[in-house]
Parts: structure tokens; sequence; C-alpha cells
């Protein structure tokens, strides 16, 4: 049994709903004041015998497995791992992953490991590194920091790398999957890509070095070069120094994020160590994800400049969204952190850091330092703007709180400002009533938990039933993990699916009152491709007519055969129908289904 159903047996929603708010158990259901948005009558519903949640108030809805990631933060497998050290459940040690696969990404860690000893040697052993060592005494880079944080150097060569590979028996072609080596069609082969550089290894948190940083010394072009991404490195998922900082940043409870190597470096060495870098790239999502793993406060540390108030903004952004606590720290102008610490040291940096700005108070003062004049309409603009990032935020109370504060920076009625919120979920409620049509509906109930019937449906399944349904994301993805023999749940929809579709989805699910047989599963399939069909009908038909306005005589009598050929198919269909055609709601179709 794979330990996601092995977690859902032995796990009980109920026990994990209950953490979060009391339940009362109502009918067959147990309801309760939702845990994801503030209300005074119970709109949050759970039930035991589906494992599945709902709230018919903000539409938060899904499994044991997405309630937990959402209202502790965690990603899926940190979602699995917290149910399984609760209901003492021994999780596999490795996903699954294919031999090759995992032979390749061994080489790969192998020939990092010797990459980062080969660059260290040309640091301290060469006539070259000599002057690399030269230019890091320059920037006042000490010996214990190149240490700590093993720099290194590429020799100005176009093949010392592979040659020192092809000593090992290493093959250039290899050195190409693990971005040190680039194929030039050209020359019809190998060189090495970084050249001329000092190094800085990228190592993940526990230390293994997995990509390269590269700066120029001999005034190349682009100054900084990095790995690109390889099987065991992708760019925008990791943070340069955790490896370094993790413990403090734990310790310390928030993590200061600076862009590059040079500030990462030179702040690191006034002993500021609960510190990262994002390396160059902008901040992602999966980064601020993976800061979040170890502190729950964030202080962004940028350029004083235009791009880097942009990349605070950003920053804020993703930190409201991930529900991180983020602080802009401003340096004067002309300042960057590397000359700022070098002009006034570490201790002025970290009383910056104590007094650094709210993300909320930086985002409101930003807007209001772009606009020109103050006009109601520049001042709606800028309470919109604020209103949509608030909106981000997961929790009800920061939310409310970030509100309150909004409007008294922008002396807004508070009221207004949380009517902009209120409006749009109404809106958002609007669109979702009859997201799904009855057959639709049904029918979605079915492939989700009606395993024995599910099968003869899937066979049965093509994309064009599904055309204009609102659903056809979710069917893709139900039949492509049926074709890949996987089994599909909530948490796993909501990977790939649109997240209103997901409420709608588990709604729909708990709105489920029987078992269907097969019969009823063809039904519904037939009403939806009989819908498909009648559609497929007009559009010729509006065709048909227009080449006969265009006496396009040619093309005619291929369309009017199409044209009976649907309708032939048409006609079989409406007989093979079942009587009971309950679940076939015709109303809105037209409209909903037309282009
Ligand atoms: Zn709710």
């Amino acid at each position: 049994m794979e330990v996601i159903d092995q977690i859902r047996q032995a796990s009980s929603i109920i026990e994990i709903a209950s953490q979060y708010t009391s339940l009362r158990l109502r009918g067959k259901r147990h309801v309760g004041l939702c845990p994801f948005h503030p209300e005074k009558a119970p709109s949050f519903t759970v039930d035991e015998e589906k494992q599945l949640y709902h709230c018919f108030g903000c539409g938060a809805g899904g499994d044991i497995f997405t309630l937990v990631m959402e209202k502790e933060n965690l990603s899926f497998p940190e979602a699995l791992k917290f149910l399984a050290e609760k209901y003492n459940i021994t999780l596999p040690e490795r996903r699954k992953m294919s031999p090759q696969l995992k032979k390749l990404e061994e080489q790969l860690s192998k020939i990092n490991e010797d990459t980062l000893a080969f660059f260290k040697k040309n640091l301290f052993k060469t006539k070259e590194g000599e002057k690399a060592l030269s230019y890091l005494q320059k920037r006042k880079i000490s010996p214990e920091i190149i240490q700590k944080l093993k720099i290194g150097y590429a020799l100005n060569s176009w093949d010392s790398l592979i040659s020192f590979f092809q000593g090992k028996g290493v093959q250039p072609n290899l050195l190409e999957k693990a971005g040190l080596a680039l194929h030039s069609e050209k020359k019809k082969g190998y060189y090495d890509r970084f050249r001329g550089r000092i190094i800085f290894p990228i190592f993940t948190e526990s230390g293994k070095p997995v990509a390269f940083g590269g700066r120029t010394i001999f005034d190349a072009e682009p100054k900084y070069l990095n790995s690109p991404d390889t099987p065991i490195y992708i760019k925008g998922k990791l943070l340069y120094g955790m490896n370094f900082c993790k413990d403090d940043i734990r310790k310390k409870g928030y993590v200061i994020l600076v862009e590059g190597y040079t500030d990462f470096l030179t702040l690191f060495q006034a002993g500021i160590t609960n510190l990262a870098a994002s390396l160059g790239t902008s901040l992602t999502s999966d980064q601020v994800s993976f800061a979040r793993r170890f502190a729950s406060r964030m202080i962004v540390s940028y350029d004083a400049d235009k791009p880097g108030i942009k990349a605070a903004e950003r920053a804020i952004s993703l930190c409201f969204e991930k529900g991180v606590q983020i602080r802009v720290l401003s340096l004067p102008q002309g300042f960057d952190p590397d000359s700022y610490i070098h002009k006034f040291g570490g201790d002025k940096f970290k009383e910056l850091a104590q007094k650094s700005t709210p993300g909320l108070k930086f985002l409101i003062d930003t807007h209001l330092q772009k606009i020109k004049e103050e006009s109601a309409e520049e001042k709606a603009q800028i309470a919109k703007n604020i209103v949509i990032e608030i909106e981000k935020i997961p929790d009800p109370v920061v939310r409310s709180e970030y509100l309150k504060q909004t409007s008294e920076q922008l002396s807004i009625d508070e009221n207004i400002l949380r009517s902009m919120i209120k409006r749009k979920s109404t809106e958002e409620k609007e669109m979702e009533k009859g997201t799904f049509l009855n057959a639709e509906k049904r029918l979605l109930q079915i492939l989700l938990e009606e395993k024995e019937i599910a099968p003869y449906i899937f066979a049965e399944i093509k994309e064009e039933y599904f055309h204009g349904l609102k659903s056809k994301p979710i069917f893709n993805a139900l039949s492509e993990n049926f074709r890949k023999g996987k089994s599909s749940s909530l948490h796993e929809l909501k990977q790939k699916v649109d997240p209103t579709l997901i409420s709608s989805l588990s709604k729909a699910m708990l709105e489920k009152e029987q078992n269907a047989s097969v019969e009823e599963a063809f039904e519904c399939l037939n009403t939806l491709k009989q819908l498909s069909l009648e559609n497929l009908a007009r559009k010729l038909n509006a065709e048909l007519a227009q080449l006969e306005r265009k006496g396009e005589k040619e093309k005619i009598l291929p369309l009017i055969k199409q044209i009976q050929d649907t309708k032939k198919e048409l006609s079989i269909l409406s007989k093979r129908n079942y009587q009971n055609l309950s679940y076939s709601n015709r109303d809105g179709v037209e409209l909903e289904r037309s282009e």
C-alpha cells in the first residue's frame, strides 16, 4: 500500500481539524467556525467518511493533506511527514527513482565533489591562483572566510577541468550534464564553462556542492556566471549560504536576504550569519518557501536604487503569499550592503536591521512616492493595489490587522477597504455558483471516488466531450493520472488545477450522497457527449451558412456530410440514453459552451 493511503487510513480528519477549530456533529457531518476565514456562524464542514472538508463561506476545501499543508504552512512532503509522525507510520527513505536517474545523480554529485577540490587546489597551488588570491585580499576577504566558504578558482583555460576529469576516466558529455562543460558545434568538441573566475560553490542545506558561481578576474562578460539547471540543481529553489547559516537563522528566528555573493561575503565576514543570498535572479516563490523552513521572518536588504526597490516589492508580495513576515532594510542612498559594511561596519548594519521597515509600510510608502499629485483617483488606485497584496495573506488575523494599518496610513475608512475584499469574494462566489452542470458534477464524483466504475469511463472519455466545460482541466488531469496508473486525490489535483476549481470540486465531493451504478456513470458521460455533439452541429451549421453565402460549393458537400454524421451519432446516442435524465440539466448550457 502506498504511504499516502496508509496515512489516509490511519488518520482522522476530524481529529486534525479539531486542532484548528471546535467541531460539532450535525447530521452526518461535523461543522464548526472556519479556521481559514473569520466568521460568526459555522460554515466549515468536515465529512469523516469521505475524509474531506469544505467551507461554504470562503470556499476553502480539500482533504487531510491540504488541511495540514495550509494550516501548518507545509509543503506536501512535509505534510506527509507531519501526519506520518503523528500516526506512527514509517515513511520510505527516498522517493522512488529510476535506477538510471539515480546513477546519474550519483555521478553528478561525485563530479561536483571532485570539481570543488580541483577549484580549491587551483586557488592555492597555482601561479594563476595567486592572482585570484590577491584579488580576494584586495576585496578584504579573509583567509578564514575563503576556507569556510570553500572558495576556489577556475583556471583561465579552455580545457583544464575537462583534462582533469579525462585523467579520471570521466567523459566530457557527463561534465556537460553537470553544467561544467559546453559543447561547441563549430569545433566539434567540449570546453570548460568556467574560465578565469573565482568560484563560489553552491551547496544544498546539508552541505553538498550542487552548482558553482564564478566571478571573472579578467573583466570577461558576464561578470558573474552561474551553473545552469542540472538534474541535481534547479536555480530558483535554493538559497546560497543556507548550509552555513541555517542554525543561526533558526536561532535568531529570521533570515537576512541579500542578492549576490559579494553582499553575502561581506556580511558573513562582518559576523552577520543569519544570512542567505538569492543569487542574482529575482527572488522566487520556491526560495521563500525554502527560507520559511528555517524562519518565519525575513529581512531583505537590496540596493537602494530603482531595481532594488522593485526587488523588495516583489519579495513582499511573495512573502505575503507564503505567510512570511517581511521587513525591508533601507540603506542610505548610493550604498549597497557591501559598501555600507566597509564604511560603517557590521554593528551599524545590525542596527539598521533592527530599524527596518515592515513590508506593508514599505509598500504603501513606495506607492505614495510614485504619485505626482495626491488626487482621489491616485489614492483609490493605491488602495486597490495594496488590497490586492493583502488579500494574498493566508492568515485572516494578519489580513485584518494589515487592512487596519492601511486605512490609518492612507486615511481611508477601514470599512471601505474591507468591502473591497468582500466585493471580490462575492464575485468569486457568483462565479462558483453553477460551476458544474449536474452530469459533469456527478461524473467528477464518480471518477474520483468510485474506483470500480471509473476505469470503464476513462476508457471512453475523449477530451472533446469536455470542450467549453469549466471542469475540463480537472478531467484532463484525472485522465492523465489514469493513463499513468496513478490514483487522483484533491491534494494532488491542487498542484495542477486552479484553486477556485478545486474549491468547487471539494464542494461537489461533499455533496455526493450515494454511490453510482455503471449505468448512471455512462448516462452522465452520454449527456456530456450529446452536449458536445450538439455544440459541434451548431458550429458546423453556422459554417455551412457562411459557405452558402460565399457560394463556395466545393466545400459545402463535405460539410453537409459531416453534419449528417454528427446528427446520426446524436440520434444513436439519444436512443441509447437512459430513461432517468435527472443528471442532465441543460439550462444555460448553450451560453456556457458556445465560444
Ligand atoms: Zn472559510
